[in-house]
């Protein structure tokens, strides 16, 4: 079969299914899955996962399954499986078949008979101190258990009695029985069965024993009859145990492949370490927007299509390294420019006031909506002699290369009209709290009959007609590039951000944002991409900030006091 174009560089992953696809090894077939443990909500990681998953399977004409790793009764929850069913979805993706591992373990524990039978596994009565133990290390082999040689039939009563609930949690478990001098620790007598006396999820108080991942996990491919099994790196060495399983059970031969897993700088990748900061209510939740999970990103404002797109670009390999987040950012930004519409919005308002304008006199300016989608249209925004604009478009003494506005300075309001600055207004303490300006009228819509030029642009809303919202402002949640990197004695969460939630309430915005409903995407212009948060209640928007735009004064500015 060959494969159509993809847009796509090819990948090793995809080279190793089209050596497959030539060899025939699976007559033609590409099947993969997605194997997420219901353990916490799913991140930025699993979209690489995902993309990869069903992505090649799509390409190939195959499929993919959705199948929850639930082995672990006391970590998993159904609130979890939800939301990754949900996550799945947004990110534009469509399972095949939905599959538990928990719908496999009456056969996963018929296997395990068999291989007690054959010789092949055997309960251990050893504490998971001792196997430790004995395990050995790189240099030195494992010792074996004085267990290891019970006969088939004392090994099959003592498991049917594990199952049947006669044991104490972690006072056996049943090994597979390989070698305990093999170089590859895997392959010393993995645990394949725990006794865990936990309510399951789905399948309740059946079972009080649970298979281990690397028992379940290959097993529940070959049951499925995955072709293309893809996994991160820290599985290779247990990809032989994955074979083993299979060759000695005679099953359908799945073929692991692993890739390297995504990590972005000032983020962590981990359920773990992402439910440690829910539980301590370091952030608002699993859906706060700065998580990097999809649910925190999607309410942040990011789009599916920008997470394929990065995740795209960023390939696969064989070698893990760290992607900058700087990165993502981009992709986000570059998706958000081609479809969000423009509108005017001031975080911080000074109020500007028109001296010439006629008191009273309203004018609608014609703005353009998306000047990159010119079916986008244009609207009206209504212009008159009280406005608002940005608390940083005015300096009262301009410092070098600052444009904007200042006492004597014209500059041009965007779809409006050239202003110069004549006056101040302060407070008692010496703060600038108005500025009085006088436009000119033959400079309506922007330009100047005479052609004089003006340095700078600035958004303003007309203090009349503007609405209030808040505006929630975020910075990376951690400090450091990489936040696991800590002082002794101190976890990840001395990395955290204190300044990564920034609200900014009284802002002015245009009053077209009257109607945006909660998900609706801006570009707030000047500033960056914004969109309505679930917090927002009518008459009461709430925005989140997606991402800044790239500000040229901040880096002027950083620059000059790098060098000052
Ligand atoms: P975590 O440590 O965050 O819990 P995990 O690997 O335990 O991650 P699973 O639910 O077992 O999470 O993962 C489902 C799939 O997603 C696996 O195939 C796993 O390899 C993949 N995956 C998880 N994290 C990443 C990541 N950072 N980059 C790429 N793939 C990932
Ligand atoms: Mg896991």
């Amino acid at each position: 079969m060959d494969a159509s174009p993809s847009p796509a560089p090819s990948n090793f992953v995809r080279d190793i299914i089209l050596d497959d696809l030539k060899s025939n090894k699976y007559e033609g077939r590409v099947q993969t899955r997605f194997p997420p443990e219901p353990n916490g909500y799913l991140h930025i990681g699993h979209a690489k996962a995902i993309c990869l998953d069903f992505g090649l399977a799509d390409e190939f004409g195959g499929h993919t399954n959705l199948r929850f790793d639930d082995t672990n009764p006391e970590k998993e929850e159904t609130e979890y499986v939800e939301s990754i069913k949900a996550d799945v979805k947004w990110l534009g993706f469509h399972w095949d078949g939905l599959f538990y591992a928990s719908d496999y373990f009456d056969q996963l524990y018929e296997w395990a008979m068999k291989l007690i039978k054959d010789g092949k596994a055997y309960v251990d009565d050893l504490s998971a101190e001792e196997i430790r133990k004995h395990r050995g290390t790189l240099t030195e082999p494992g010792k074996d258990s004085p267990y290891r040689n019970r006969a088939a039939a004392e090994n099959l009563n003592l498991f049917e009695r594990m199952r049947a609930g006669e044991f104490a949690d972690g006072s056996r478990v049943l090994r597979a029985k390989i070698d305990m001098a093999s170089p590859n620790l895997n392959m010393r007598d993995p645990v394949m069965y725990r006794i865990v006396h936990a309510e399951h999820h789905r399948t309740g108080a059946k079972w009080c024993i649970y298979p281990m991942y690397d028992y379940a996990h290959g097993e529940s491919d070959s049951i499925e009859r995955v072709t293309h099994s893809i996994c991160t790196l820290e599985f290779e060495d247990h990809r032989p145990l994955y074979n083993w399983f299979i060759q000695q059970l005679g099953i359908f031969p799945s073929r692991q492949i692993e890739f390297d897993r995504l990590n972005l700088t000032y983020t962590l990748l981990s359920k773990r370490k992402l439910l440690q900061l829910v539980q301590e209510g370091r952030v608002r939740g699993w859906d706060d927007p700065r998580m990097p999970t999809l649910s925190g990103i999607r309410r942040r404002g990011y789009t599916p299509e920008a997470i394929r797109n990065f995740v795209a670009s960023i390939g696969v390999s064989k070698t893990t390294g760290v992607i900058e987040l700087a990165m993502l950012e981009h992709f986000v930004r570059e998706d958000l420019n081609k479809r969000v519409p423009r509108v005017m919005a001031v975080l911080r308002p000074l109020k500007v006031v028109i001296d010439n304008y006629p008191e009273n006199q309203v004018e609608e300016m014609d703005a353009v909506n998306n000047p990159e989608d010119a079916g986008a249209g244009t609207r009206k925004v209504p212009f008159s002699r009280v406005l608002y604009i940005e608390q940083d478009d005015f300096r009262e003494v301009p410092p070098p290369k600052y444009f904007r506005l200042s006492p004597g300075r014209e500059v041009r309001l965007r779809y409006g009209y050239f202003i110069t600055c004549t006056t101040v207004v302060k407070n008692a303490s010496g703060e600038v709290v108005e500025v009085h300006c006088t436009y000119d009228p033959a400079t309506r819509g922007g330009n100047a009959p005479d052609g004089r030029k003006v340095k700078s642009t600035i958004h303003w809303v007309s203090a009349a007609h503007a609405i209030d919202a808040e505006v929630r402002i975020y910075e990376n949640l951690f400090t450091k590039e990489d936040p696991n990197q800590v002082e002794d004695g101190q976890d990840f969460t001395a990395n955290l951000n204190p300044n990564s939630l920034e609200i900014v309430t009284g802002a002015k915005l245009e009053p077209s944002l009257a109607s945006a409903a909660v998900g609706g995407r801006y570009q707030f212009e000047r500033l960056g991409y914004f969109c309505v948060d679930l917090d927002s209640k009518p008459g009461a928007l709430v925005f989140n900030r997606t991402v800044a735009l790239k500000d040229a004064w901040a880096r002027v500015e950083k620059k000059q006091g790098a060098k000052s």
